[in-house]
């Protein structure tokens, strides 16, 4: 009965905590259109990528409007490539920031 021996039981030599997900995620998208073609056709459009679905897009993006790598999604490569696509899309036409400076109210002057 040491003293030693209990501290060391009490903070045994664990990795630390990730900055990822440890466990592997699957990809929202990849199950939604899995789900919906089983189903046939019913709530088809709740989580297909979509530059026009905002309020989705914004899970994928950072709090800086960056968007999040695929390893802290869980989204896939394919997935991935047409959510970036949809992302940027969604930028063009302002329905996304491009950075958090950006909702900034227009002034007329320079
Ligand atoms: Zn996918």
């Amino acid at each position: 009965m040491t003293t030693q021996e209990s501290t060391y039981a009490r903070t045994p030599n664990r990795r630390p905590k990730s900055r990822f997900y440890a466990r592997r995620k699957v990809c929202a998208f990849c199950v939604n259109a899995a789900e919906s073609k089983k189903s046939g056709s019913g709530d088809r459009e709740a989580n297909q990528i979509d530059y026009k679905n905002v309020e989705m897009l914004r899970k994928y993006v950072s709090d800086r409007y960056k968007i999040k790598t695929k390893r802290r999604t869980g989204t896939c490569s394919k997935c991935q490539r047409a959510l970036a696509t949809a992302i940027k899309r969604a930028r063009f036409l302002a329905l996304l920031p491009y950075t958090p400076n950006h909702q900034g109210v227009y002034t007329g002057t320079r």
